[in-house]
């Protein structure tokens, strides 16, 4: 990892969405730091198999959920250390359950990684970012997070909060050349979607226009476009990627 070269910092860069983005990102010449937090050889995986497409990466471990390990991180693995030009804030989980049953913590926990933590890297990324006066974030969040959806209030919660942080962001951060936007994809093949029985698969697909689950590789394909130079006038924005599933 060098100094110089433009560098792309994905959260949960391990598996499923991440890894498309952290895969395409580095195809297209990003340096790339990928995220994990509990599967470090399927991590090194990743980092390993875009080292050997020509790409440069490296996997390190980073809870976005424990707010004094990403500003440890920022300090010890990214402020001086790599020419940061894109963050992305995609790692994310669920807890589901009717709102009536779910759980104080259920709440907090989703909460804390998928909205806390987004605040965190962006806070920290900005500050390097704003100094260099160049910067590309872009934020995963969710169709649910617009449309809403029964048995994830705390996940639809999050997920909405981002698209707040995003465009509040994008309003703070456009005077240094910095600009912040969000993906909103809609039910994409990962293992946050494995569990899904095929009768609520059958019905999801019955909501999706185009009629099928989208793909990691599209959303990734966005979230590519979002960083790119081609995006240089488009900050504040929600690029839905459903399938025409929420207009
Ligand atoms: P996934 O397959 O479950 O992967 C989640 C990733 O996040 C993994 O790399 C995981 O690391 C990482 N992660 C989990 N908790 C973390 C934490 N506390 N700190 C840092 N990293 C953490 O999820 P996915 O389906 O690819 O989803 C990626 C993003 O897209 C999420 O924000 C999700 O909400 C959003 N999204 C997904 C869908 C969908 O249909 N799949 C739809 C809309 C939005 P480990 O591998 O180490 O566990």
């Amino acid at each position: 990892m060098n100094n110089e070269t433009p560098t792309a910092l994905v959260t949960g860069g391990s598996r499923g969405i991440g890894r498309a983005i952290a895969q395409t990102l580095a195809r297209d010449g990003f340096q790339v730091i990928l995220t994990y937090v509990s599967r470090p050889e399927e991590a090194e995986a990743v980092a390993a198999a875009i080292v050997e497409a020509g790409g440069q990466a490296r996997a390190c471990k980073l809870n976005v959920g424990d707010p004094q390990s990403v500003t440890d991180f920022f300090a010890s693995e990214i402020k001086d250390k790599v020419n940061l030009a894109v963050l992305v804030n995609n790692a994310g989980i669920t807890k589901d359950g009717f709102l009536v049953r779910m759980k104080d913590e259920d709440f907090d926990a989703v909460m804390n990684v998928n909205l806390r933590g987004a605040f965190i890297c962006t806070r920290e990324a900005a500050k390097i970012m704003s100094k260099k006066r160049y910067g590309r974030i872009v934020n995963i969040s969710s169709v649910v997070g617009q449309m809403g959806n029964a048995g994830q209030v705390n996940y639809a919660s999050a997920k909405a909060a981002l698209l707040g942080m995003t465009k509040s962001c994008a309003k703070e951060l456009a005077a240094r050349n910095i600009t912040v936007n969000a993906v909103a994809p809609g039910f994409i093949e990962t293992d946050m979607t494995a569990s899904l029985t095929d009768e609520v698969r059958a019905e999801y697909a019955k909501a999706i226009p185009l009629k099928r689950m989208g793909t990691a590789q599209e959303v990734a394909d966005a979230v590519a476009f979002l960083a790119s130079d081609k995006a240089a006038y488009i900050t504040g924005q929600v690029l839905a990627v459903n399938g025409g599933m929420y207009c």
